[in-house]
């Protein structure tokens, strides 16, 4: 039995997306290597957050009550002790900002090998994991000679698990030692548009350099209120200057999982695609017809975007500025 340990992950008061695919990617890890999947939930409001991942698939899940929010040195503690309780081989994090925070901790606090940004499991006697590098240009598969490590997987490359699950819930006593904990969170400041969460955006209408200028902005934020998406972009609108970084989608943006995602003057370089592959449809309008994003796109739209997106923006009812 190679048993898994899966963590989950939260933030101000809410489950994120990334626990439920923490499911999917723990119960694919368990049946590669036979064993059970455990998941942990810690801190914040715990119980409703476990009724939340109870998903199949799950074996057992285990609460850890322990402050509100996100605590670096709280996850590190109570992921380890928790581990070593219940003798998991794998421990599987997300490769998110916090779980990239507190997995290195957790490796080295159990003497364990640290795999991240991991894409995909097989196993053949001993567990491969594929990584992708060179913004995804090439995979690589690496044995994990060790029959233990501590993985952290990629945010949308699981699917988000469904389906209720009967998993036990259990609390865990984890035994935080206070004196270790050194940072806490006081507070949230929003930065400028930092209202906006792309990464949890079911609708995003995206723009890239094709948008020419800035002031071309209202013609693509009529279409935004008119369908009641959230904007995006890639990364050279950022570099301009005309939408905040966090707007940004793509490998040094963010990674986006919406229903749909409309690229628009988009060409799909791969440090783009890296973060919107996992979109569920994908409509792409472009001028060139050789542009990458057509390898990618459900719908395509081969036309000027000066055409289509006002013509888009009437069909949804909305006005068509000037610009
Ligand atoms: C280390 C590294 C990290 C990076 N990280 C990111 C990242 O996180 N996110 C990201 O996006 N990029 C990233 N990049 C940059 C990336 O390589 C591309 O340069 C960038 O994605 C291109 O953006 P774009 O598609 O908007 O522009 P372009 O590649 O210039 O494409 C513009 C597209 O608009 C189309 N177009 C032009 N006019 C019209 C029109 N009137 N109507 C319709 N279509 C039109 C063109 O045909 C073209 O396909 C990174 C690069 C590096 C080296």
């Amino acid at each position: 039995m190679s048993d898994v340990l899966a963590v989950t992950e939260h933030r101000r008061g809410e489950l994120r997306d990334v626990s439920l695919e923490m499911v999917s990617a723990g119960r694919d890890l368990a049946d590669e290597m036979g064993g059970d999947l455990h998941l942990a939930v810690i801190s914040g409001d715990v119980d409703a957050y476990a009724d939340q991942v109870n998903r199949e698939g799950v074996d057992a899940i285990h609460t850890v009550e322990y402050g509100e929010e996100f605590n670096h040195d709280v996850y590190a503690q109570a992921v380890e002790q928790l581990a070593d309780d219940l003798d998991a081989e794998y421990v599987l994090m997300p490769n998110s900002v916090n779980g990239l925070d507190y997995a290195p901790a957790v490796a080295e606090g159990l003497s364990l090998p640290l795999v991240t940004d991991v894409v995909d499991f097989s196993a053949d006697g001993e567990l491969e994991v594929t990584r992708e590098q060179y913004g995804g240009k090439v995979e690589t598969t690496i044995e994990v000679s060790e029959d233990r490590a501590a993985i952290t997987t990629r945010p949308a490359e699981w699917p988000q698990a469904e389906g209720q699950g009967d998993a036990e819930v259990s609390a865990f006593d984890a035994d935080i030692d206070e004196s270790q904990i050194q940072s806490t969170v006081t507070g949230f400041e929003e930065v400028a548009g930092g209202d906006v969460d792309i990464s949890e955006a079911e609708f995003l209408v995206s723009i890239g350099r094709g948008i020419e200028e800035e002031e071309n902005l209202p013609l693509i934020e009529a279409l935004v209120e008119a369908t009641d998406a959230t904007l995006s972009s890639s990364r050279p609108i950022v570099d301009n200057g005309w939408l905040p970084a966090n707007r940004q989608v793509g490998q040094s943006g963010k990674v986006v999982t919406p229903d749909v995602y409309i690229a628009i003057g988009i060409s799909g370089a791969v440090q783009h695609v890296a973060g919107m592959k996992g979109a569920d449809t994908i409509v792409a309008i472009n001028t060139d017809p050789n542009a990458p994003i057509y390898d990618l796109a459900d719908y395509g739209i081969e036309d000027d975007l000066f055409d289509v997106v006002p013509a888009l923006i009437e069909e949804f009812g909305g006005e068509v500025p000037d610009v």
